[in-house]
Formats: structure tokens, C-alpha cells, sequence
């Protein structure tokens, strides 16, 4: 039979007057003032373990949101042998009860839950309610539903077979258990990891980033209200360090689904090498990690849809992306028009805590990310070769507010057109109108990572010549748009370079990296 197309989640206006902002925001005072505490899941046991760590919001860091529970290195232990337990019944459950899970978990993400998951992410990573809705609600549940289709699609392909002797290939999980690591910038992610690899049928053990605890308690929540057997995914916070020590130190450990730094990823991938020799199987290793993604426009272009591109792709989501805009080209005749518009509506961002649906801008992450975004506007203050033509202004009294900042500057080497800085700054370079090939290559030659891009022109030749030439430098590249919001079914997401390993979060592709495919041939 076939499983439903998957659609893409509507998105809810949140428009003053509707009914899902008035509940939204009484979700949101009601989790505000509840003190969450936390546990591990591991198998049917919610572990309260006695080592906690406070959950603050971002934009109000004196606010108490309650504990959560840190692992120590027998719990790890234990979560793994818990998922081996779980192994066998779930890898061998026909396809259809472990989507049927992973459909139920959507319909209660976008229905009962949905204001519940979307306010959780609004006061534990600070996004106001569009983001939160975008993320959470929308993008989790569409990561979940394209995810079924796209495994019936692969369950679909079988070999040909002869007169005599017929083959059929088995898509079996990976022997042994898969370990996600989220990140905090996306509810959605946080969701996906752990349950691409479950949905292919195998148990997974899921650290989410210390940051993200407070939806990802929800998330859990729903996979079991779906029906998720115990001990499929198992959940565990703690020290980032020893976790994945222990984990990647047993013989069972079979694939890594990660979303993180370029750091912590090639360490890993460092740690999985020296390990090798302990393996059952070659693990499999899929990571989505950094980007200094680049806007270049053409001296064609349009000008006020390259400053939209420049506002929207550096500043939404705090810039808390992979994605984020963060190093602009722009042809010096241009700029003026530029220069005017991105002012304008930087200056028209409310900043603010996410109760205040007009705030736009919020909080970024924690202090370390504060301290750094502030570190780096200070230089550019100083510096003789840049400027601040916007913002420039921090203050982490109460929550840790970074202006929206542009930077212009004259070296294309500049700092912060090199260093990944994750949060809403971004810097511009200015070149001569005529020396567009030049700039092209420099743009590739300054990108070692290769995520995400966008090339901005009036002129199909200069557009084609600009994908050849940026060919490598980005894995989702967009021609007239901003380099953001890729939507999953439409725009899968990855890229190469120190960008990852580019298996397009939300696709088939992705999903094949977590079956072992057995051919079976008979002849008769
Ligand atoms: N998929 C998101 C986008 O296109 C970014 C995801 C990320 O930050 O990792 O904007």
C-alpha cells in the first residue's frame, strides 16, 4: 500500500485576534512559571540522577525555567544496553508501525501539541512565535512526514530479477545502535536526528545540546504519547565529552547523525578513527556542521531585493543558523541604494523578549555567544579597514541582546569575513563593478566551508557563469533569493567542504545512510 504524500505543514499567521495566539501565549506565561525538571529517558525509566543543571531563557537569564538531569558515565552504559535490548523487536516491526509512530508524533505536533512545542522553543532557545512556529511546529512535522514517504520510496526499489532466479533487497537497519547529536538553533533538528535513524528501523541514543533540554523534553514526550517502543531512542544530557567517549568506545556503535561545530564534528570523526579496531561495522558518519555563507550580487541586480536578501538571510533567527548570511559582495555602484534600505530595516527590527509577538530580534543562545559577538564588534569598531554602519549596541543585563550589526569593510580577508560567528552580524565588502570574475573567485577561494550561498544578478549568462564558478562553495545555492529557510521537501539541505558531509537533511538520500542493504538471490 502506499503511505499518504506528504504535504508541507501549513504555516499559522499568529496575527493579533487569532486563536492560536491567544493560546500560544498562555502556553507560553504557563511554562514560564512551571519549574521543569528533566530526566534521562532511558528505555521505560525517566532517570532523576541527582546532578542537575539550571534552564535559564536566553532573554531573561535570572529566570528559573527548572533542572535537568546530567548523565554520569554508568548511565550512558546503561542507555546503551537498553537500546541493544530494544534492537531486535523494533528493527524487525514491518515498516509500516514504525511510520505509523512517526506520523502519529506529526499530527500531535501540529495539532495538541503545537503550542506547547512552539512556546518551549520560544522561551528555552528565545525565537519569536514565527520562528518557533516555522521550527517546531512546521519543520519537525514535515521532517517526520516527507521522511515516510521517502521510505517507502526506497523500500519501493528492488533489483530486476531473471527467469529462474529472483533478487530482493532487504533495507535492514545498521548492526548496532546510532548516536544523535543536536543542536540548539532548531527544535526541528533536535527532532530529526534521533528519528531518521529510528524510522529506518534502528535505536539511537540522543544528546541534545544542554540548551535545547526544554523542548527536547517535549519532543520525547510525544514519541512516546505516538507510541515509540521503549528504549528506541533514549535520551541523555550530561557532560558532551564523556558522553560521546562512552558511546564511541563500544563495539555496537554503528553511525553518527550530528548537527554542530566543524570542532566538535572533525574531533569526533578523529576519535571514531582511533576506535576502529573495537567496531563491528564501519560506522557511518553524517554531519551537518559550520558555514560563513556568502551573498555576491552582480552590478545587474536588484538592488532592493539584495537588501531584503542581506536583512532576512543575516538577521532572522538571530542568525542562529548554518545558513545565516554572513559575508555580502557588493558592487560598489550599488551600495548607496543598499546602504540606504538595509538601514531601514534593520532600524525597523524590534528587539525584545519573545512575549512581545512585535519584537523580531531576540536573545542569542548564552553568554559564551554573547561574549563572542561582542568581542568581534568591539574590534570592528577599532579596526582602521572596517566600520559599523549599523547597530554596533549589546547588552546582556537581562538577556543576551546583540544589536543586529552590519559591518563594511575594506579587506576581503577581513576577520568576520572568514570567522563563522553564529549570531546577527554581518559583514560587507565592496568591489569594483568591473572586476565581478575577480570577485567570483575570490568568493570560492575564501570558503572553506560550502554550505549555503546566493548569487544575486539581472543576467542569465552572469547567473550561469556564477554557479560554475561557485560550484563547490555551496551546497544549497540560491539564485535571486536569500540563502535561508530551505524548506524540507522542496530544498534539502546540506553542504560539503568543513560544511559536512552533505547528505541533505530531509531526504532519501539521507535516510539511505542508515539501512545496511541485504541482497537476497534465489534461483528456483
Ligand atoms: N535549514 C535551515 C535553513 O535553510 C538551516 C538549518 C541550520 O541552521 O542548520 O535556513
Amino acid at each position: 500500500f502506499h503511505v499518504p504524500v506528504a504535504v508541507n505543514e501549513p504555516v499559522k499567521s499568529y496575527a493579533p485576534g487569532t486563536p492560536e495566539r491567544e493560546e500560544v501565549l498562555l502556553t507560553y506565561k504557563d511554562l514560564y512559571n512551571t519549574k521543569m525538571e528533566v530526566p534521562l529517558y532511558i528505555g521505560s525509566d525517566e532517570i532523576k540522577t541527582g546532578d542537575t543543571a539550571t534552564m535559564h531563557p536566553p532573554h531573561d537569564h535570572q529566570h528559573n525555567l527548572g533542572i535537568f538531569h546530567k548523565a554520569s558515565k554508568k548511565h550512558v552504559e546503561q542507555a546503551i544496553e537498553t537500546a541493544l535490548e530494544a534492537r531486535t523487536a523494533w528493527a524487525d516491526l514491518e515498516w509500516e508501525h514504525r511510520a505509523a509512530v512517526f506520523l502519529k508524533a506529526a499530527d500531535l505536533i501540529a495539532g495538541k501539541y503545537r503550542s506547547k512545542i512552539n512556546a518551549a522553543t520560544m522561551i528555552g532557545q528565545s525565537k519569536n512565535i514565527y520562528q518557533a512556529e516555522i521550527d517546531a511546529a512546521c519543520e519537525l512535522c514535515d521532517f517526520l512526514r516527507f521522511n515516510v514517504e521517502y521510505m517507502s520510496q526506497i523500500y519501493d526499489e528492488q533489483p530486476e530479477s531473471s527467469e529462474g532466479a529472483w533478487n530482493r533487497v532487504e533495507y535492514r537497519p545498521l548492526e548496532g545502535f546510532v548516536y544523535a547529536i543536536t543542536p540548539f538553533n532548531f527544535t526541528a533538528i533536535a527532532g530529526n536526528l534521533p528519528s531518521s535513524a529510528a524510522l529506518m528501523g534502528n535505536v539511537a541514543i540522543w544528546k541534545p545540546s544542554d540548551s535545547q533540554v526544554f523542548s527536547a523534553q517535549i519532543i520525547m514526550d510525544i514519541f512516546k504519547e505516538a507510541g515509540l517502543p521503549d528504549g528506541v531512542i533514549n535520551m541523555v544530557m550530561g557532560d558532551p565529552v564523556m558522553i560521546t567517549d562512552t558511546i564511541l568506545a563500544s563495539p555496537d556503535f554503528a553511525g553518527v547523525h550530528f548537527t554542530g561545530s566543524t570542532t566538535v564534528f572533525k574531533d569526533i570523526w578523529q576519535k571514531i578513527g582511533n576506535n576502529i579496531h573495537k567496531y563491528k561495522t564501519y560506522p557511518r558518519i553524517v554531519g551537518e556542521t559550520g558555514g560563513k555563507d556568502f551573498i555576491v550580487a552582480h552590478p545587474s541586480s536588484n538592488p532592493d531585493q539584495v537588501a531584503t536578501a542581506i536583512s532576512r538571510g543575516a538577521f532572522e533567527f538571530q542568525g542562529q543558523k548554518c545558513s545565516a548570511a554572513s559575508r555580502v559582495y557588493l558592487p560598489q555602484s550599488l551600495w548607496p541604494r543598499i546602504k540606504e534600505l538595509v538601514i531601514k530595516d534593520v532600524q525597523s527590527f524590534k528587539m525584545g523578549s519573545p512575549e512581545d509577538m512585535s519584537n523580531f530580534i531576540t536573545a542569542v543562545i548564552h553568554e559564551g555567544s554573547f561574549d563572542k559577538l561582542a568581542k568581534y564588534i568591539d574590534k570592528a569598531k577599532k579596526d582602521k579597514n572596517a566600520e559599523i554602519v549599523v547597530g554596533g549596541n549589546y547588552d546582556k543585563s537581562k538577556g543576551y541582546f546583540i544589536e543586529p550589526t552590519v559591518i563594511l569593510t575594506s579587506d576581503p580577508h577581513y576577520t568576520t569575513m572568514e570567522t563563522e560567528l553564529f549570531g546577527p552580524v554581518v559583514t560587507i565588502y565592496l568591489y569594483k563593478d568591473s572586476e565581478w570574475d575577480k570577485t567570483l573567485k575570490l568568493v570560492d577561494e575564501t570558503s572553506p566551508y560550502g554550505l549555503t550561498g546566493a548569487v544575486f544578478s539581472g543576467d542569465r549568462y552572469e547567473l550561469s557563469k556564477a554557479t560554475k564558478a561557485l560550484q563547490n562553495a555551496a551546497g544549497n545555492f540560491y539564485l535571486n533569493d536569500k540563502p535561508t529557510g530551505a524548506v524540507v521537501g522542496q530544498q534539502p539541505f546540506g553542504g560539503a567542504r568543513a560544511s559536512g558531509t552533505n547528505d541533505k537533511a530531509g531526504s532519501k538520500l539521507n535516510l539511505l545512510r542508515w539501512v545496511s542493504p541485504r541482497l537476497i538471490k534465489e534461483t528456483y
